[in-house]
């Protein structure tokens, strides 16, 4: 039998990476992770953890607001300083880069610094040093799409908007996903005069088309402008600090930054996946198996480089079936795609699981939808003018529910909950049967009882 280095060597600890290589090695396999720029990856470096930091900051000016109408006022001007945010967010980081390290070391695997290249089937390359593994995984993640225009080195995206020097007066921002809502939300809610310019006529294509229709016109209340059917052609530089931006549609806009959020590409570049023979889908993911195999036998890959869905939880649960796989007592449940609960960290948020009314339409001949729209008790008395909206789809026929959409502050909290009961299979019956917490705006999910006609 061949001798390898490692049982498993894993090329990048982020999300996937990290959850995979240290459960791996808490069973007592020989395990190595490689990382050539931070602990944690995406999520906790550029991602999820200092977006939801940069939402918390967002939040406060307008919470002050908000407080006027229960009797607190300001005495004296309010001030935002934005370096003080970035260094705050960047101790935390730091923080967690720390946990991440400790967890690998005390879970027994080796941490290899640098970049991680394919030598063979079973052989990895890191700073000039060969190691051989009986497994490999690349779990490189995700890159944001680079804008092909006149003028894009002008034009910067989510991973540098975590560490700007300063916060512009005012922001360009290409694209209508994720990033550039919540971004423009978190920019705005700071003070920043937002604009975000986008190919399609309605931001967040995917979402249910109640919720998208709702939530743009929520965000466009807090003062975000939507440029809409129109696309970037060029971008200048005028001074510094001052960007001419022209649009395809002749119109020309001045503004302090210009960001762009149009996606993320799988990371292959440099991994050496030629040499083995690896292959690629026309998007250039790594293509593999229901068992997350490459092309190449002893070589998988999980996360954002497979481009199957890209969140940290996915990420994370492709991770733990690779982990049980190779060194579990019993085969693993395979990763279920459906029903996956995602938010949008855009004010107010999104959260929702299972289908949209139009997807649900597509599948089944009789659904019902329950809507309910409403001014949250807190803005009764704030006086800000801002609703929430609720949403069920339901198989007329069996009456099981099949999506749940919710627009409105914590609905990512609120949709977690509900979506385990949507992938236990609940009824609309189980739904109306359940009493309500009160006063939430939570309990509404139990008490719609029309549907719509
Ligand atoms: P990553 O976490 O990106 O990890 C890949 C790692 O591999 C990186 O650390 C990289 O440096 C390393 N690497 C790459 N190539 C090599 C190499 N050759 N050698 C050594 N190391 C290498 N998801 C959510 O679920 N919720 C959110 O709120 C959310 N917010 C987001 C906000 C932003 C702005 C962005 C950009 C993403 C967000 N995501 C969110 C998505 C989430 O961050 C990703 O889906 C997740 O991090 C993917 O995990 P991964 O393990 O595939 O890749
Ligand atoms: P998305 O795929 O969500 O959105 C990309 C946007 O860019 C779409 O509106 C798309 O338009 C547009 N676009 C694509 N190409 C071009 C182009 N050439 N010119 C102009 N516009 C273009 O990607 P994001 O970058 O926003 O985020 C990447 C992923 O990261 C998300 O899909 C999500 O999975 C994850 N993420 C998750 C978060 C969360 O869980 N809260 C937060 C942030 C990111 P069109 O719709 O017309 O294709």
């Amino acid at each position: 039998m061949t001798e390898y280095d490692f049982d498993l060597f894993v090329i990048g600890a982020g999300s996937g990476g990290v959850r995979l290589a240290r459960m791996s090695a808490a069973t007592g396999a020989k395990v190595a992770v490689a990382e050539d720029r931070y602990l944690g990856g995406t999520c906790v470096n550029v991602g999820c953890v200092p977006k939801k930091l940069f939402v918390y900051a967002s939040h406060v000016a307008g919470g002050l607001e908000d407080g006027a109408g229960y009797g607190w006022y300001n005495s004296s001007e309010l001030n935002f300083d934005w370096n003080t945010l970035v260094e705050n967010k960047n101790k935390e980081i730091s923080r967690l880069n720390g946990i991440y390290q400790n967890l690998l070391v005390n879970s027994g695997a080796k941490i290899v610094e640098g970049s991680a290249s394919l030598v063979d089937a079973h052989t990895v390359s890191v700073a000039g040093q060969h190691y051989t593994a009986e497994r490999i995984v690349i779990a490189a993640g995700g890159w944001p799409r680079q804008l092909n225009i006149p003028g894009s080195e002008h034009v910067l995206t989510s991973n540098e908007f975590f560490f700007l020097d300063s916060l512009p007066e005012t922001v360009v921002m290409l694209g209508g996903g994720y990033i550039a809502i919540e971004l423009a939300g978190i920019l705005q809610g700071l003070g920043v005069k937002t604009k975000v310019i986008y190919r399609g006529d309605k931001v967040l294509r995917g979402f249910d088309e109640e919720v998208r229709d709702f939530v743009t016109e929520q965000v466009a209340n807090k003062g975000i402008e939507f440029i809409l059917n129109d696309n970037i052609a060029s971008v200048s530089k005028v001074s510094e600090g001052k960007y001419g931006v022209e649009l395809t549609s002749g119109e020309s806009l001045e503004t302090g930054l210009v960001l762009s959020a149009i996606g993320r590409v799988p990371k292959t570049e440099g991994l050496g996946l030629e040499n083995v023979g690896v292959e690629l889908s026309r998007n250039g993911a790594v293509l593999v198996n229901d068992e997350f195999q490459t092309s190449v036998e002893s070589i998988y890959a999980v996360g954002e480089v497979i481009d199957k869905v890209q969140l940290t939880p996915v990420a994370l649960a492709e991770g733990m079936f690779l982990a049980n796989l190779f060194f579990g007592e019993k085969p693993p449940t395979p990763v279920d795609y459906n029903n996956i609960a995602t938010a949008v960290f855009c004010q107010p948020n999104i959260g929702t699981v299972g289908l949209s009314e139009e997807h649900a339409k597509e599948s089944y001949p009789n659904i019902d939808v329950y809507v309910s729209s409403f001014k949250p008790m807190k803005h009764t008395m704030s006086g800000r003018d801002e609703r929430s909206m609720m949403k069920l789809v339901v198989n007329k026929d069996t009456d099981v529910v099949l999506g749940a959409h919710m627009v409105g502050p914590d609905a990512g909290e609120i949709i977690q909950g509900l979506a385990v009961a949507i992938k236990a299979g609940a009824t609309k019956s189980v739904f109306d049967s359940t009493i309500g917490i009160h006063p939430t705006a939570a309990e509404e999910f139990v008490t719609m009882r029309q549907p719509r006609a």
